[in-house]
């Protein structure tokens, strides 16, 4: 389902302040053409970017789709502090939500395209308590939108894999049901076996033919061996570029020499890293894991839900918050929080988004003069497009 669009009156980034308005040609669902006054080719939609920038669509690379209560009435947070009573506090109120995880998950992927994101990977959990069925409200949310967004799938063994009998089964039963990815969680803090953990989730991906995509908030030195073992699996099973390692938060709590070791590591194995911007945690080293080559990508994480009441599924806000978490004020900086809340973010989905001539027309129009004054003032966005076709404008989805 690819379309031909021609948008008129927009910036593409990078953009000079007082450079001229060009229009935007999209063809096959390719952007074809970057120049002033186009005229449409017969029977072409045109639409007005009103004078926005134009960037690369976003991409949420790390969202949970199946826990978010946007759009629901409000719950005060009822959960203590630490991953096991959060983890709790979930598979206690889940099920007692106003509406389904298929309407909760297709409500939020509606707010996280209207606010210019055409490609997501959400985790779907899949433990003994919620079974497949999470999963398959994910799955049936990425069904209603499909043809206004990409979306991969994570099964995702939140209460861990060792922990609880049958997971590991249930997993595999996941990857069968329709999941892209092997997920995993702290396979050393949480599971106490980082070996036995790491070797179900490289298995299953070696079994199935997918990638992985591991949680891991250990930081110091426990998590830094865990991204070392990691590293091993990947190398033995040739999986460079298909493995992500979330938060990553052994990198910034390891001192400057060791970080280094991990990020060539990284960079070596072709492993992506996503972060969310965390609130309490350091921040990751941007620029060096970029430096290095390292695909990064931003996410929202939980969207408004038991484990947090943050998150609104836009990420024009998240990008804004990295560079806010950041300190960064230079714009060649906030820039490059957008660079990985939109191409960094495909390129850790395998995807190659951009705005040259032949890229894919996954685009969104943000009011602004310049890429950074667009993050300060996050507007509802203009207009979102995927593969040549409006899915959103005005803030909704069309
Ligand atoms: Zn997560």
């Amino acid at each position: 389902m690819t379309g031909d669009l021609l948008i008129r009156s927009v910036r593409p980034w990078p953009n000079l302040p007082g450079a001229p308005l060009v229009d935007v040609l999209c063809e096959g669902g390719h952007v074809a053409a970057f120049a002033p006054d186009l005229d449409p080719p017969p029977a072409v939609p045109v639409v007005d970017g009103r004078g926005g920038v134009l960037l690369p669509a976003f991409t949420d690379a790390h969202a949970h789709l199946d826990s978010t209560r946007l759009g629901l009435p409000f719950r005060p947070h009822s959960a203590g502090a630490g991953l096991a009573d959060l983890i709790e506090n979930d598979r206690r109120n889940w099920r007692s939500a106003e509406a389904s995880v298929a309407q909760r998950a297709t409500y939020t992927l509606a707010r996280t395209i209207a606010g210019g994101a055409t490609h997501v990977r959400s985790h779907a959990q899949v433990d003994v308590d919620s079974g497949l069925e999470k999963l398959e409200g994910v799955l049936a949310a990425r069904e209603e939108h499909r043809g206004r967004a990409h979306v991969e799938v994570v099964a995702f063994p939140q209460c861990g894999i060792l922990r609880e009998k049958g997971t590991a089964e249930l997993l595999e039963a996941a990857l069968r049901a329709g999941a892209d990815l092997v997920g995993g969680l702290d396979p050393a803090g949480y599971d106490r076996d980082p070996v036995g953990h790491l070797d179900v989730v490289f298995g299953l991906a070696e079994k199935h033919q997918r990638g992985v995509d591991v949680h891991l908030h250990d930081g110091g030195t426990l998590g830094a061996f865990q991204v070392e073992l990691i590293c091993e699996r990947v190398r033995a099973l040739g999986m460079q570029g298909q493995a992500t390692v979330s938060h990553a938060f052994a990198l910034s709590t390891v001192d400057g020499e060791r970080q280094r070791e991990l990020v060539e590591l990284l960079a070596e194995h072709d492993i992506a890293v996503t972060t969310v911007a965390p609130g309490v945690r350091e921040p990751l080293p941007l620029r060096e894991l970029r430096r290095a080559g390292v695909r990064v990508g931003l996410g929202q994480d939980g969207i408004r839900d038991y484990w947090s009441p943050y998150g609104n599924g836009d990420m024009l806000d998240r990008a804004w918050q990295l560079a806010y978490r950041n300190g960064f004020r230079r714009d060649d900086l906030v820039e490059m929080c957008v660079d990985i809340a939109t191409r960094g973010g495909a390129a850790v989905m395998g995807r190659t988004l951009g705005l040259t001539e032949g890229s894919p027309a996954d685009l969104v129009v943000v009011p602004g003069d310049t890429v950074t004054a667009a993050v300060m003032d996050r507007a509802p966005r203009t207009l979102v497009v995927h593969a040549g076709r409006v899915v959103a404008a005005e803030g909704e989805i069309v």
